[in-house]
């Protein structure tokens, strides 16, 4: 499905990231991992390597200069911008409004918000300037739509995540560069380890479906999203979510 693809994963060293990479690996795509955990990323490499010549690289995608140098790194290694771009990378700093401070808040808007925004924009301007004709998909979250207690600061995140996919596919529509947003519900990760017992007990029982999803779920509508099986989806956000609507 994504053979003689060039994709870059940004949250690579964790969960949906890391299955995304292996999904796209499966189907042909040559990958890119991108992450702050360098540990994890490595880990990830490890899992792929025999299937093409994979990459990875440190990056913070909170930090203009560190984005920028990941697609300088790209260029130089593959002479090509990416076809594919999958930002994954994200955080939670879970609190309820009265008690979450003002450096959580920036911290999560920080890496959430302005991390896909500045991945966009360089991920974009190298489609751009090499003419590929691409699709960039942003990890957004159900969460970004119906709000949730304790995530005042994740979820405007993940709100802006789908303003910015959706006016970046109306500016770069003109130029077949696809831009999408995936809403996963609860998916069992690193991430949602740190949920209570109790809490994901209560979550499941509102799950049509009866279960939390599992990576590579949302790895699977990733690939979709970045083959041309979607060639005429863009500026869509795709709920996975196992029904779940809070
Ligand atoms: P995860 O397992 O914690 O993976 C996130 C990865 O992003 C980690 O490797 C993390 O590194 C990395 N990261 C954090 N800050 C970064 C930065 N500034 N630059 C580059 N990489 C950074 O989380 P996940 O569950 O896979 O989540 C992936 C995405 O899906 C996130 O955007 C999340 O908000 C979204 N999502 C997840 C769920 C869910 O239920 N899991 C639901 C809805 C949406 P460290 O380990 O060093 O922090």
């Amino acid at each position: 499905m994504l053979s003689g693809r060039l994709a870059v994963v940004t949250g690579a060293g964790s969960g949906i990231g890391r299955a995304v990479c292996r999904v796209f690996a499966s189907e042909g795509a040559t990958v890119i991992g991108a992450d702050m955990n360098e540990k994890g990323m490595e880990e990830t490499l490890a899992m792929i390597k025999d299937t093409g010549d994979h990459q990875s690289f440190q990056c913070d995608v909170s930090s203009s200069a560190s984005v920028n140098n990941l697609l300088d790194k790209i260029k130089e290694k593959y002479s090509s911008a990416p076809q594919v771009a999958v930002n994954s990378a994200g955080i939670t700093r879970d609190r309820t409004m009265m008690k979450l401070t003002e450096e959580d808040f920036d911290k999560v808007v920080n890496v959430n918000l302005k991390g896909t925004w500045l991945l966009n924009k360089a991920v974009g301007k190298a489609m751009l300037t090499n003419k590929v004709q691409g699709s960039i998909v942003n990890i957004s979250s159900l969460v970004g739509k119906t709000g949730n207690i304790g995530q005042t600061n994740y979820a405007a995140s993940k709100a802006g995540v789908i303003g910015i996919t959706k006016s970046m596919a109306k500016e770069m529509g003109k130029f077949n560069i696809r831009v999408n947003a995936v809403l996963p519900g609860f998916i069992e990760t690193p991430m949602t380890e740190t949920v209570p017992e109790n809490l994901m007990q209560m979550t499941k029982l509102l799950i049509p479906l009866g279960r939390l999803g599992n990576p590579e779920e949302i790895a699977n509508t990733c690939a979709f999203l970045a083959s041309d099986k979607s060639s005429y989806i863009t500026g869509a956000t795709i709920e996975v979510t196992g029904g779940l609507f809070m």
